[in-house]
């Protein structure tokens, strides 16, 4: 049985009370492992040994840093299939899945930022005859990185390659749910030469536990959530006792709005993924599906056939699209969103069940529901499970209302070929990440992050080198 444990200055570890708790498949419902459990104990050793890493670390050359980077990109390479296997044991995600996506992308996460960084400038200003301003750019210090379990390593990597790649050294509070990945991460940042001390891992809870003991730390200069809305107002609160620096990418209840002149087969094809890949438990999964009036019915046709062809099933067989969630508990969750929707007066054209053919495991059938409105709790809350809402609409300006109306502003997808109205209509829309005739594309020299109550700050390229480092203006009198 697997024991996973904490990395701290270097070394594995276990708590210093020996605390652990249970890792479960959620696939099989089987306790797979035991993970340590950390504790401020944890969080003040692993705070310590980062602090003094930094004292090298923040001074080596960034190109001495894209060496280690590109190493650590090369060994995720190297150990793709376990790693696969470690993320699927612990989400319930189609093996395929954490094969094509999560893995690579952990590796091009490090490869990017380390190519990235050796192109960084600064700003400079003459005042002319006067004076001449130019800026430097330096590591923070120590970083509180926290991650959620729906793509552990991906959004994980997403935090540390930057963190790293900028100078500074970090502290990770991975998900509890998906324990595995970091501490595979762990070893291999050692293996590629990555100096003890530059990254620990605590595994815990977050509230009252490892994960506030970070937030609150106060030898912890910043601090990356990705984690619910809920989680970020905390943590926002938790750190403004020593003013931390704070970049938050939260929930989100994504439009995915479908003009009647979009190139249907690749609107449904595409709809099928932003609604139900990874379970749905993506933060960009589009989840209030809007269609114009003139294609809805056809649409909603389409759509519930091809979401009844989707396989449910065991993550290992290949053949399999959509896997389990995360937990028996968010199961229940995402049951009882149905089950409220449902006594609402919305109606389920397929899904709102458990598969009948999978007697144990945390599985959910992918589920359409329709008959619902913008006041209903199922089309205002996240659910992040497989579930989704069509509504029709009729104008432009009505749907984009619609679309607005949600206190989250993270992603939107529209669908038309009418070039002048998709930009109309990306202007319009409240949220961080838009996409036209596509979802999920991502270059990641872009800025990243949610508008509203979807988040704070915004990552990717330079957007990630603003929050990891810091600018100092120098001003000579000529
Ligand atoms: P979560 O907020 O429950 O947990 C995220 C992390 O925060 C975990 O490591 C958890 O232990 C920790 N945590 C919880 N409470 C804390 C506290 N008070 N102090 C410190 N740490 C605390 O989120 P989750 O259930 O793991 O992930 C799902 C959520 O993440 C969804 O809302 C989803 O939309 C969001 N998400 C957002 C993005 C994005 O880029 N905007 C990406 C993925 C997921």
């Amino acid at each position: 049985m697997e024991r996973v444990l904490h990395f701290i200055d270097g070394e594995f570890c276990e708590s210093a009370d020996y605390r652990t708790f249970d890792n479960i498949n959620p696939a099989t419902g089987e306790k797979i492992g035991v993970v340590a459990e950390g504790t401020k104990v944890e969080i003040d050793r692993a705070v310590a040994a980062a602090r003094r890493a930094f004292k090298t670390w923040g001074k080596t050359s960034a190109a001495e840093r894209s060496v280690i980077l590109h190493r650590i990109a090369d060994l995720i390479e190297q150990n793709l299939d376990e790693l696969a296997l470690l993320e699927t044991t612990d989400t319930g995600k189609p093996l395929s899945l954490s094969k094509s996506l999560d893995i690579p992308r952990s590796a091009y996460n490090f490869r990017f930022f380390a190519d990235f960084v050796k192109g960084m400038s600064t700003e400079a200003f003459e005042m002319e005859g006067v004076a001449l301003n130019y800026a430097l750019r330096r590591p923070v210090g120590v970083a509180g990185l926290i991650s959620p379990w729906n793509l552990p390593l991906f959004l994980l990597t997403w935090k540390v390659a930057p963190c790293l790649a900028a100078g500074d050294t970090c502290v990770i509070k991975p998900a509890e749910l998906t324990p595995m990945t970091a501490t595979k991460l762990a070893e291999i940042c050692k293996q590629a030469g990555l100096p003890d001390g530059v990254l620990n891992v605590v595994h815990g809870f977050g509230p009252d536990a490892a994960g506030s003991a970070l937030t609150e730390h106060p030898d912890v200069d910043l601090i990356s959530l990705t984690g619910e809305t809920t989680t970020g107002k905390a943590v926002m609160k938790a750190a403004s006792s020593t003013l931390k620096g704070l970049s938050l990418e939260l929930g989100g209840k994504n439009p995915n709005i479908i003009f009647a002149d979009c190139d249907l087969e690749d609107a449904l094809e595409t709809t099928i993924r932003s609604s139900f890949v990874n379970q749905g438990e993506v933060c960009l999964c589009g989840s209030r599906i809007y269609v114009e009036r003139p294609l809805y019915d056809t649409f909603v046709e389409r759509l519930v056939e091809k979401t009844k062809a989707l396989v449910v099933g065991d993550p290992l067989d290949p053949k399999t699209n959509v896997g389990a969630l995360v937990a028996e508990e968010h199961r229940n969750r995402v049951e009882g969103f149905v089950q409220r929707a449902i006594q609402e007066g919305g109606r389920v054209l397929t899904g709102g069940k458990r598969p009948e053919h999978l007697s144990k495991g945390a599985f959910y059938e992918p589920t359409i529901i329709v008959d619902v409105d913008s006041s209903c709790e199922i089309t205002r809350q996240e659910v992040f499970g497989p579930v989704v809402t069509i509504q029709p609409f009729d104008t432009e300006e009505e749907v984009i209302e619609a679309a607005n109306d949600t206190s989250y502003g993270l992603g939107a997808t529209i669908w038309t070929s009418n070039l002048k109205r998709a930009h109309r209509v990306a202007g319009e829309i409240e949220a961080g990440i838009i996409w036209v005739n596509t979802w999920f594309l991502r270059d990641l020299r872009t800025p990243f992050g949610g508008m509203k109550q979807s988040g704070i700050g915004r990552e990717g390229g330079v957007h990630s080198f603003e929050f990891f480092s810091e600018l100092k203006n120098v001003c000579i009198k000529l």
